[in-house]
């Protein structure tokens, strides 16, 4: 929760120096089985860190039409919300490149090469050299860094969109982000449609190996199965009966840590890692960039950041 707050206050610093609107606390819906261990644990969570809760009792209250069971456990985290990302990456490309950063885009960093007095950086057929170096290459950073192999494993996951003809799921009809307990471990999820766009919604399954394992990053198959396509649709059907689609779908990664968790850290005095995102890195973006920073700079980090050190993993 420390983290999350931080990373809340910093959206907004990054939305004020940006001028663009970033970060929507908009609360979150929670909905699960009585029984759910997740819900359960957040719930906990919300007590001990003093996080304002609106806990539903009547089916009515829930947004969009949004079906849950009447016995189930239904709340609204109200701290919560979500980021849109692509216009946080805008922002953060810009407000970067005004701070004096050189990018480097469509652009394959080849190796990273630590010696005594710095790094080197082979890129694009140049060599870079640096002092240190933040490597936050998602899936594909077990090949940039060999060390992290160990303790990272790769799962495919598909992301859908749907239609939402009656307008009931748009943001500015008040729809919330939500997440549903959908039973064996899976956690449902989507976000308000915005501009039109239809809900995005997805599967948060935090399991390892099986069919969804890949084995690297470029052997990825993109190709969106009938099977998956009719799961997600199934799922729509039974909480957002108002929804059509898929409208379409796209097939990303997970890049896993062996605890779910991230990993930052320094390698090596100067090689420092942001790894492992586990599938919800994204939110927490600005606060593990001032992590990776404070690390990189040697400075003490504004928030503990031993519970996501490589020590833990022995
Ligand atoms: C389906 C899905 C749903 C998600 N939903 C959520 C959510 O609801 N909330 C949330 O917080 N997070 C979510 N996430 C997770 C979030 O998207 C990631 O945690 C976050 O984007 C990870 O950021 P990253 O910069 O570490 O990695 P990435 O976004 O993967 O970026 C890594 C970048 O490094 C580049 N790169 C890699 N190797 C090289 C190289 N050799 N040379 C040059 N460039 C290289 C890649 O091209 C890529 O652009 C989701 C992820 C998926 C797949």
């Amino acid at each position: 929760m420390p983290f999350v707050r931080r990373a809340i206050a910093l959206w907004r610093e990054i939305e004020a120096e940006s001028g663009t609107r970033l970060f929507h606390q908009t609360g979150v819906f929670y909905a699960g089985d009585a029984r759910s261990e997740f819900l359960s644990s957040s719930m906990a969570s919300a007590a001990v860190y003093d996080v304002g809760l609106q806990i539903l009792d009547k089916r009515s209250e829930v947004t969009c039409g949004l079906r849950v069971p009447a016995d189930w456990t239904a709340f609204v985290e109200l701290e919560g919300g979500f980021v849109e990302a692509e216009r946080a990456i805008t922002a953060f490309v810009e407000v970067a490149k005004r701070a004096g950063a050189r990018l480097l885009t469509g652009t394959k960093v080849a190796a990273i090469v630590p010696h005594a007095s710095g790094v080197e950086i082979r890129a694009g057929g140049e060599t870079i050299h640096v002092e240190k170096v933040v490597v936050a290459a998602g899936a594909w950073t077990g090949e940039l860094v060999p060390e992290l192999r160990p303790h990272l494993a790769i799962e495919r996951r598909v992301l859908h969109w749907f239609a939402d003809p009656t307008g009931a799921c748009a943001l500015s009809a008040g729809f919330k982000p939500f997440i549903v307990e959908a039973g064996d471990g899976i956690e449902f999820y989507g976000f308000p449609s915005i501009d039109g766009r239809g809900v995005k919604a997805g599967e948060h399954d935090l399991r390892v190996g099986g069919a969804s394992h890949v084995d690297a990053a470029d052997a990825l198959d993109r190709a969106v199965g009938v099977d998956e396509v009719a799961r997600i649709a199934q799922m729509v059907r039974r909480f957002l009966p108002g929804l059509e689609g898929p409208t379409s779908s796209a097939v990303c990664m997970y890049p896993m840590s062996k605890d779910s968790d991230f990993i930052l850290d320094r390698l090596s005095e100067r090689v420092i890692v942001g790894a492992g995102l586990s599938g919800h890195g994204f939110k927490f973006a600005p606060a593990m960039g001032e992590a990776l920073a404070a690390l990189a700079l040697g400075r003490a980090p504004t928030l503990d950041l031993s519970y996501l050190s490589l020590k833990r993993f022995g």
